[in-house]
């Protein structure tokens, strides 16, 4: 058969092959006619009403055990949409005025309540015409006796439908779907959230590509690119057998070394912490079991807004990342815009060398409104979670001082204006230039941390532009410069009492673990998918087996490229 492909969107990540399965759906015709005893009626209903809240509570506790919290709470919201007061007055309506049966009350008030949210802006508003319709057929399944269907195949399948509602995919046997295809949906709908939280692939919005006719067909899934394909050719197979094997490595690993330390054979301990841009980042750093988050870059809620983001949107960001990482260290950068990060709203003039221009904390320093903004909105949250606030682009022991001075002002105003922040922030910096290296010594004695930027470290390092992919060989991260700057900061950071992390890509570099623990770095933060490889890594490793090779290798004569 020839190969098809189709285009949705990717809204939970993995890969999945199977064959081909349209969920099944007992479809009643819903009788519509004159009732007599309107009260008689109007009791069917509110029967029916109740065995549908018990159901829906019996959902709610399946889900929980399978999913967690968050996706018992969607059964909890229908149950609350169940009675709700506006929707079970329509139908009462319905039944004592209009003297309509129970079955065609709900189908009409579930139609007009589906519109009204359809009609909504929010996106995620109508994604609960979904719900509402949900809610509806279950309680005519309770009015009719009739049994929602399921999957009848005796081999997991990859499950199309026209759109589910969560109340199906809770229902049906997990041990028997390997993907979802959905022609409609929403990546806000419940589905796709249930999905996510079930791990388990899932694309919606091919519309009417995906046919009928295709039933039983093989089809491949890639719920990170949104893409199906249907009777693979070779290559495309393998490529997408490629991923899916290194996605099951991920979850043995992930299985095997959850809730163990990050620790070397011979004791050592590091941290292992994760880089987010989204307070929606959040979860996927707990089911990766990060540690703390070494680098939140703020930045992104700037570049996601289209006018300077007020103190109480930043405030509420950054609550949120507190408040849910629990007691787990946030270390959040203040801006770091400029060089390849540019905002219209921020009008900064043209310059010829952004990497090394108006950027980061020159433009705070530059701009103490703007900063004094995000400051404020830091340590209100602060109140909420173990924050540590974390400057970048450091060149000078000054701008430290400066920005210092600013915090204090900041506290200043809360205090007076009676508002709550912890007494416990702390303050660190980005290594990312050289300067900052270079001069280490002195600034730890300004800070509680250093976190090394060796994206930056190493384009201005080795005056090798990071965003030019034609530099080739001469962009070396590995290069004995920067190991041995990031081995003196790290020496200087001890001296002081001061704690060091790496947050740039390098962190995760597995080639250079072995190196990283014997410089003594204290932490690592990298993007949430490299923590289980790398606690592997640190836990297959003796440091005192290799410290010597490798502080010797930083200063030997072969390795002076
Ligand atoms: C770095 O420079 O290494 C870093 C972590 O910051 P960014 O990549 O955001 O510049
Ligand atoms: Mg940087």
């Amino acid at each position: 058969m020839t190969m098809i492909s189709i285009q949705g969107k990717g809204v939970s990540t993995g890969v999945a092959m199977g064959p081909l399965y349209y969920y099944q759906r007992a479809k009643s015709t819903i009788r519509r006619y004159e009732v007599e005893d309107v009260h008689a009626e109007w009791g069917r209903f509110k029967a029916a009403q109740s065995k549908a809240i018990d159901q829906l509570g019996e959902l709610a506790e399946k889900a929980r055990e399978e999913a967690g919290d968050e996706a018992a709470m969607l059964f909890e919201t229908h149950q609350m949409m169940a009675e709700d007061m506006d929707y079970e007055e329509a139908i009462e309506n319905l039944i004592k005025e209009e003297k309509l049966n129970a079955e065609a009350a709900v189908t009409d008030t579930a139609a007009q309540f589906a519109d009204m949210f359809a009609q909504m802006d929010d996106a995620y508003m109508q994604a609960r015409a979904a719900d509402v319709k949900d809610v509806s057929s279950r309680i005519i399944a309770a009015l009719t006796g009739v049994v929602q269907g399921g999957i009848d195949s005796p081999v997991p399948v990859i499950l199309a439908a026209d759109d589910l509602a969560p109340s199906e995919t809770v229902q049906l046997d997990k041990t028997k779907i390997l993907g979802f295809i959905t022609e409609g949906g929403s990546g806000s709908s419940h589905t796709a959230i249930l999905a996510r939280t079930m791990g388990i692939p899932a694309i919606i919005g091919v519309g009417n590509q995906l046919k009928p006719e295709y039933e039983g067909r093989d089809v491949i899934v890639d719920g990170s690119t949104g893409s199906v394909v249907l009777d693979a050719d070779e290559a495309t197979r393998n490529v997408m057998m490629a991923k899916r094997e290194e996605q099951l490595r991920q979850r043995r690993l992930l299985e095997e070394l959850k809730g163990q330390e990050n620790i070397t054979r011979d004791g050592q301990k590091i941290k292992v912490f994760c880089n987010i841009g989204n307070p929606e980042d959040v979860p996927t750093v707990l089911s990766n079991d990060g540690g703390g988050i070494g680098l939140f870059r703020s930045e992104f809620l700037y570049l996601n807004c289209s006018d300077y983001p007020s103190e109480d949107y930043q405030f509420e960001a950054y609550k949120q990342v507190l408040s849910d990482m629990g007691d787990k260290e946030v270390v959040i950068r203040t801006l770091d815009i400029g060089a390849d990060k540019q905002i219209d709203y921020f009008q900064l003039p043209k310059e010829e060398n952004p990497a090394m221009g108006n950027r980061a904390l020159r433009i705070c320093l530059n701009r103490p409104e703007i900063f004094k903004t995000q400051l404020r909105a830091l340590y209100r949250a602060s109140a909420y979670g173990h924050l540590g606030i974390m400057f970048p682009m450091v060149t000078s022991v000054w701008e430290v001082k400066e920005a210092r001075k600013m915090c204090e002002q900041v506290k200043k105003e809360l205090d007076a204006e009676g508002k709550p922040y912890s007494p416990d922030v702390q303050i660190g910096i980005m290594i990312e230039t050289p300067a900052a290296a270079v001069m280490s010594d002195r600034l730890a004695k300004l800070v509680d941390f250093f976190s090394c930027g060796t994206n930056d470290l190493t384009q201005y390092t080795l005056a090798c532009d990071r965003q030019n992919n034609d530099l080739g060989r001469f962009f070396n991260p590995h290069h004995p410069a920067v190991l041995r700057l990031l081995k003196m900061v790290c020496d200087n950071a001890h001296k002081n009492g001061v704690w060091v992390g790496i947050c740039g890509e390098l962190g995760a570099d597995l080639e250079l673990t072995e190196t990283f623990l014997s410089i003594g770095i204290d932490e690592l933060s990298v993007s949430p998918r490299a923590v289980l490889p790398l606690r592997q890594k640190i836990r297959e490793t003796t440091v005192s087996a290799v410290k010597e090779k490798v502080l010797a290798d930083l200063l030997a004569d072969e390795n002076a490229l």
